[in-house]
């Protein structure tokens, strides 16, 4: 079953995906469709060079990372992919269907993303955005920082009181 719902929600973007580039006047290229299927099958999220590197080792053809880069720009106004800028790193990007399953928790310190989910909220925010609003997506970052340089921090400060002393 899980199979068949993912095999619809790829057609389903694809469809989208044609559609948003005959509006546009623009070609249906070989390039084009092969990279809305790789971004529909990714499951985690990706840097515009992930999807270069991972176009250079799976398609039939060359795919040029201007390519790449312009037409990410494109699914992203499509309303397929999400562009995500987790504090001062670079871009991240993911799929809009999955984005929206789960809320990002970032580590100001290391950069470090955390995905959660909380059904609570999502099927709060679904009620409050019910209300004369069509609401295509959402996001939500909770700022911090992750476990691992809270220990770190507290290592650091414990060695620095120690040379005080
Ligand atoms: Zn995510
Ligand atoms: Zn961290």
């Amino acid at each position: 079953m899980e199979t068949e719902k993912a095999k619809t929600a790829l057609a389903a973007g694809e469809d989208a995906w044609i559609r948003f580039l005959q509006q546009r006047g623009l070609r249906k290229t070989p390039e084009r469709l092969a990279l809305c299927e790789a971004v529909l099958a990714t499951e985690e999220h990706f840097s515009a060079e992930d999807l270069y590197e991972l176009l250079q080792r799976e398609a039939r053809f060359r795919v040029s990372r201007a390519t790449v880069y312009s037409n990410l720009q494109l699914l992203v106004e499509a309303g397929l992919v999400v562009r995500h800028q987790f504090s001062n790193f670079s871009s991240v990007y993911e799929r809009m269907d999955r984005a929206c399953g789960h809320f990002h928790q970032i580590c100001t310190n290391c950069g470090a993303v955390i995905e959660r989910d909380d059904s609570r909220l999502r099927s709060q925010i679904r009620e409050m955005c019910l209300n004369r609003f069509h609401a295509a997506s959402y996001s939500l970052y909770i700022y911090g920082v992750c476990s691992r340089c809270k220990r770190q921090m507290a290592q650091k400060n414990k060695a620095n009181k120690k040379t005080k002393k």
